[in-house]
């Protein structure tokens, strides 16, 4: 089953979220595929007790720290505690915006699983280096750093920073493109799990065009920002898949 990953950014009070979820409620009949709902932290209490039964939720960051003193962060047993079950890590506007490195991220995504939490490692190339069409090689070189020493329980998104946005969506077979050569480096690192791993591609996913990108063989799910936030809009994706 295809994983529908709603990444929020930083959108939505307590109060919207709320709405959000009852408004899901009413007019989610059958999920075609597994939902999960990617909140701001502060979100993550309403949506444990009003997204309807099957919808998981997580957040989009996490400290590296177990806990102590890290003024403005938030742990892995915080995000546990309140229920949820992924946190997105590396997302191009944290790397871009917060100078997190292939380390920062790989140090997030342990934690993350030290706490029970399943990773969404976000990786992907600017414009420049599609241009150039070293895509893939620094694609996979970036997978491999946010990657050390993390585990097998692992979502992997593949997001062109180009196609974020921007309405200019990467084709279904650019989109394969990549997956396919993630799952190659996945099968390099866990040998016996590498098959059971979600790669998700993101970047301007709509109703319009799931379909055929969440068709191509190694894409089994997507990462949607912008087209997360209103439920019709949800709604229509999950009728697409
Ligand atoms: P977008 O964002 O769907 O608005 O392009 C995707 C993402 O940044 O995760």
């Amino acid at each position: 089953m295809n994983l529908l990953a709603l990444n929020w950014k930083m959108n939505k009070t307590p109060t919207e979220a709320q709405e959000w979820a009852q408004e899901l409620g009413g007019g989610l009949q059958v999920s075609n595929a597994e939902l999960a709902v990617l909140a701001p932290a502060l979100n993550l209490p309403v949506l444990a007790t009003g997204l309807p039964d099957g919808v998981a939720f997580g957040a989009q960051d996490i400290s590296e720290h177990e806990s102590g003193a890290y003024t403005g962060e938030i742990s892995g047993a915080m995000l546990k505690d309140v229920g949820a079950t992924y946190v997105i890590v590396g997302h191009s506007e944290r790397r871009e915006y917060h100078g997190e490195t292939d380390a920062d991220v790989a140090a997030k995504a342990a934690q993350a699983q030290a706490s029970g939490l399943t990773p969404i490692v976000c990786v992907g190339e600017g414009l420049d280096v599609r241009e150039a069409g070293e895509h893939v090689a620094h694609t996979l070189g970036q997978l491999r750093g946010s990657l050390e020493n993390v585990g097998a329980d692992v979502v992997i998104a593949y997001e062109p920073v180009w196609a974020i946005g921007t309405g200019k969506t990467a084709t279904a077979d650019d989109a394969e493109e990549m997956a396919a050569a993630i799952r190659g480096a996945l099968r390099e690192y866990y040998p016996e799990q590498a098959e059971g791993i979600r790669v998700l591609y993101g970047g301007s996913v709509k109703p319009d065009n799931i379909a055929e990108i969440c068709g191509k063989p190694n894409v089994n799910g997507a990462l949607v920002g912008g087209a997360s936030l209103k439920v019709a809009d949800v709604l229509a994706m999950n009728d697409a898949l």
